[in-house]
């Protein structure tokens, strides 16, 4: 597998290959577990070359110690994305993204005004914006998300549509531990006993989709079954809210039959110890 350290190596990387050739791209910002090597080993299967990035973007940090504490594991890393089959991996320098002079920025729509957005201002705007780059300076034309991070592919999706960029966004399923607790690098964080509370994330989630699937449709009662879930554990609610998945906004009643048919998910996020999790699950169609 080749390592590019920074953009003009990846760049001579990209205008030799021949046009025809299939390049997938899964951006991430390292400490690599299942849940990555499922979008890399897809992305294998799907293209003829597949480039993974490597990047802690500093600005999607609210708070430094989080930017500081974030798990680095380059050395391992570079072997599972070997082992998976990658191509290529790009490490760029905090220069390539954020050159002297630097000021132009993604400003996201409605679609961040709530939930992670609102928790984490300014996540999204440091999010989307090193999305583009990456986009431009790889060329992708294939891109790999995980359904994990469901608002940042929402906003991503929005982004490649409002912005025509040429590149096809594929969202991958949330890989999981076998207790139910979706796979993340911030779950390092977590002692041996709030890793067993974690575990009640995914009990909220199964049992707001429970009651949606005995026939609930309203918000208010599906957050009630996550709430009901989650006080009794030692994890603090951020919130756990239902979505619309086609606005990732709160739902609201329907005007009129043309508006469009409501798909709901259950969404979370809560601080368990020095963790945040978030996490959701789709429920379907209202
Ligand atoms: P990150 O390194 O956290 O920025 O994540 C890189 C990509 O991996 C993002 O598209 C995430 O949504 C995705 N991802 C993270 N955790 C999981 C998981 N448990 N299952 C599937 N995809 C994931």
């Amino acid at each position: 597998m080749i390592r590019f350290h920074n953009l003009s190596e990846l760049q001579q990387w990209t205008a030799s290959l021949p046009s025809n050739r299939a390049v997938g791209f899964v951006p991430t910002m390292g400490a690599l577990h299942e849940g990555h090597a499922s979008l890399v080993a897809r992305a294998v299967k799907e293209n003829d070359e597949v480039l993974a990035s490597i990047f802690v973007n500093p600005t999607q940090f609210q708070e430094l110690v989080d930017l500081d504490r974030y798990p680095r594991t380059l050395e391992q890393d570079c072997e599972v994305l070997e082992r998976l089959g990658a191509t290529a991996v790009y490490l760029p320098t905090e220069n390539d993204m954020y050159p002297r002079g630097f000021q132009t920025r993604i400003e996201p729509g409605e679609g961040a005004e709530w939930f992670e957005g609102e928790k984490r201002p300014g996540h999204f705007t440091g999010m989307l914006t090193v999305v583009l780059k990456l986009f431009q300076q790889t060329r992708a034309r294939r891109s790999y998300f995980g359904e994990k991070d469901a608002q940042q592919l929402f906003l991503v999706r929005r982004m490649v549509e409002d912005l025509d960029l040429n590149v096809e966004v594929l969202s991958c399923a949330t890989i999981r531990e076998p207790d139910g607790l979706a796979m993340s690098s911030r779950n390092a964080r977590l002692s041996e006993t709030e890793r067993f509370e974690s575990a009640s994330l995914w009990r909220a989630l199964s049992a707001a989709k429970s009651a949606f699937d005995r026939g609930e449709r309203r918000a208010s009662v599906l957050e009630q079954a996550m709430h009901d879930v989650l006080k009794a554990t030692a994890v603090e609610v951020e919130y756990a809210s239902v979505i619309d998945d086609l606005t990732f906004r709160p739902p609201e009643p329907t005007l009129d039959e043309h508006e469009h048919e409501q798909c709901l998910r259950a969404i979370l996020a809560v601080r368990l110890g020095a963790a945040r999790l978030i996490d959701n699950l789709l429920l379907g169609h209202a």
